[in-house]
């Protein structure tokens, strides 16, 4: 079996430390990947977060796994990820909240996922000032964007053999924008008879889905409603150690926890690297790498259910490092 070249950014802050327990435990599994790092330019004020020899480099590489990387205030260069999401056209993010055994919550079996448009919509970035006083919020909704980010919902739908896709929209409201966005959801549904499909408004949705969660499958949305309910359903398996991402593109795909830097603890080998854990193993699906996935995710639940060996965010004692030697030592 060949080895696939994996973009490896580590990020700052917890990044390296939640990085390296994913490491070490792909070596002791021997996934069939190698770690290509990339480096960050996080101290050039004013420029892009990484040059353009290394951002080949992950295009080149196709599929990298991501550390948090804290954003810059003020004047400083623009966020790796916004950066990222446009230079590698990463138009549908994807988050997954499926319970995790050991961490109790209102709700059991929660198994939801949420793909988000992450290009456009109300997150265009188009804003100015028309008169004094008066501010125009552009949000912009394309057919090529609405049809790519459907399409994956339902291959994914297909992929995974999730039986439901759900549309969250407010066209009652937004007749044009969001119901473009609906119109073409509905098109590449009829191609894929096998999957139910339905068109929610995206607040009586949130309702429901904290009434009972069970009631939804896969969630396709715009931009700004994506964010919104991402987090919701993230509430609902017990919050940001556990939640992890995928941004896809036609090319490329970046996996990534949902959690940021984490200043508060960095350095401190407290931070709980599952979020990370659960996006590469996130990464080794998409790669259908599908033993190797299956194998370290039996090893985390196994860990976590059992709850001898929790972090502290969990209400455990356990550092990152003695973590990571659980998981190692199940697998
Ligand atoms: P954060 O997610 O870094 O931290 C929020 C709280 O959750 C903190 O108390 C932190 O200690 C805790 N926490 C987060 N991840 C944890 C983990 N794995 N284990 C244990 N505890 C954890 O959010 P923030 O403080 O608002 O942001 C810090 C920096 O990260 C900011 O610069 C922000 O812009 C950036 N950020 C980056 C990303 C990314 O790179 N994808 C995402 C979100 C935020
Ligand atoms: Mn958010």
């Amino acid at each position: 079996l060949s080895s696939t070249k994996i973009s490896a950014i580590p990020g700052d802050g917890i990044g390296p430390e939640v990085f390296q327990s994913v490491v070490d435990i792909f070596d002791a599994t021997q996934a069939p990947v190698i770690w290509d790092v990339i480096k960050l330019s996080t101290k050039m004020e004013g420029k892009d977060p990484i040059s353009p020899e290394e951002i080949e480099k992950v295009r080149a590489n196709k599929v990298g796994l991501k550390g948090p990387t804290t954003t810059p205030i003020g004047g400083g260069h623009v966020s790796m990820n916004v950066f990222l999401r446009r230079e590698l056209t990463l138009y549908a993010n994807v988050r997954p909240c499926v319970s995790v055994p050991g961490v109790k919550t209102l709700y059991d079996d929660v198994n939801l996922v949420t793909i988000r448009e992450n290009t456009e919509g109300e997150y265009s970035g188009k804003e100015h000032e028309v008169v004094p006083g008066v501010i125009e919020n552009l949000k912009i909704v394309s057919e090529k964007a609405c049809l790519r980010v459907a399409k994956y919902a339902f291959e994914y739908a297909a992929k995974y053999g999730r039986k439901k896709v759900s549309a969250f929209h407010k066209a009652s409201v937004m007749k044009m924008g969001d119901g473009l966005f609906l119109k073409k959801t509905r098109e590449v549904g009829k191609d894929y008879p096998m999957i139910g499909y339905e068109e929610r408004n995206v607040d009586t949705a949130c309702g429901m889905l904290v009434a009972n969660p069970h009631l939804f499958d896969v969630m396709v949305m715009p931009n700004l409603y994506g964010d919104i309910v991402s987090d919701v359903c993230a509430g609902l398996i017990g919050g940001l150690g556990l939640t992890p991402s995928g941004n896809i593109g036609e090319n490329n795909a970046i996996f990534e926890a949902v959690h940021g830097s984490a200043p508060d603890i960095a350095g401190k080998n407290l931070a709980n690297p599952t979020a990370l854990l659960l996006s590469s193993i996130m990464m080794l699906r998409h790669l259908n790498l599908f033993d190797h996935a299956d194998k370290i995710e039996k090893a985390v639940h196994g860990v976590l259910k059992d709850g001898v060996t929790k972090t502290r965010d969990l209400g455990g004692s356990a550092t990152t490092t003695e973590y990571t030697k659980a998981i190692i030592s199940r697998l």
